[in-house]
């Protein structure tokens, strides 16, 4: 029997990853995966370069997204699949969405500056050009200004939740993200549940979502395992995501490491099954 290898999720330098849509494509057909889908943080950006590069190559390429998301008092990430990347409504949403994420990257500064980092906001702008702005992309300047040694740092003493240079983002409610990747045409699974307490998951999967993201570097093997039964037991697609973000990056370099075997790109779409 023919089947196709996934990875459905990975993340380029239109949000926090290291390559550019271009790259990842590359990357992902020397490792022979065929399908891939370019789920970028709040944006879809990055999916006409992926798209085009693609044509006439091996490989097939899902437009996706990776909306950020409350839930519950927790950050819900919501992925959408086979979105319509010329739609209105989510081109509108994403642009908002990059917005806060430009001026709240203003405020994270001004936090550094406080703490008596040595940063200009130019530097961050300079980069964040046109980008959904990250936390990684201010902890890149500070791994490279010596403040940090790496990421975990940045996050540990300055970036983190409960590190003093924290600054909240704004985030969609879990349906509104569905309503507008459905609207788009898109159909949705909730990312790395493992970040999640199971009451919360249990209640997350009540919306109108059509998978789960059982495989991911975040879950042991135990933890895929029980994914996997409740995907099962509510009709949910089950996914595989290794969450690229670059070469090096501890936990998110697993291209092609983290996938699922599928007899056809329709079991993604196929409902009910
Ligand atoms: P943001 O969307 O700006 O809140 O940044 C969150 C992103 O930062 C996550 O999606 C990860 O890609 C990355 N991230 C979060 N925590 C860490 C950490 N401790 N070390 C490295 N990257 C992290
Ligand atoms: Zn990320
Ligand atoms: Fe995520
Ligand atoms: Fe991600």
């Amino acid at each position: 029997m023919i089947s196709i290898i996934t990875d459905m999720h990975m993340h380029t330098t239109f949000s926090d990853g290291l390559n550019t849509p271009s790259e990842i494509v590359s990357m992902a057909i020397e490792k022979k995966i065929d399908v891939i889908a370019i789920t970028d943080h709040d944006t879809i950006d990055g999916i006409s370069e992926a798209m085009e590069f693609a044509k006439g190559k091996n490989i097939k390429i899902i437009p996706g997204i990776e909306i950020s998301c409350v839930h519950g008092g927790e950050e819900v990430h919501i992925l959408g699949y086979f979105i319509d990347y010329e739609d209105k409504k989510i081109i509108n949403m994403t642009r908002d969405l990059k917005v806060h994420r430009y001026n709240r990257a203003i405020e994270i500064v001004e936090k550094l500056n406080a703490l008596g980092v040595d940063l200009d906001f130019e530097e961050v702008r300079a980069r964040g050009e046109n980008k959904s702005i990250g936390r990684p992309l201010i902890g890149h300047i500070l791994i490279e200004k010596g403040y940090v040694k790496d990421m975990e740092e940045a996050f540990s003493s300055y970036l983190g939740n409960d590190a003093p240079a924290f600054v909240e983002k704004f985030k969609l409610k879990v349906p509104d993200a569905i309503d507008y990747i459905h609207n788009a045409g898109g159909i949705t699974v909730v990312a790395h549940p493992g970040d999640l307490s199971r009451e919360n998951f249990l209640e997350v999967i009540k919306f109108d979502l059509q998978g789960v993201e059982c495989i991911h570097p975040k879950h042991d093997e135990e933890l895929s395992e029980y994914f996997m039964k409740i995907a099962r037991e509510n009709k949910l697609k089950i996914t595989a995501g290794s969450d690229f973000h670059g070469e090096g990056l501890k936990g998110r370099d697993g291209m092609g490491d983290y996938t699922l075997e599928v007899e056809s790109i329709d079991y993604f779409t196929k409902r009910g099954e």
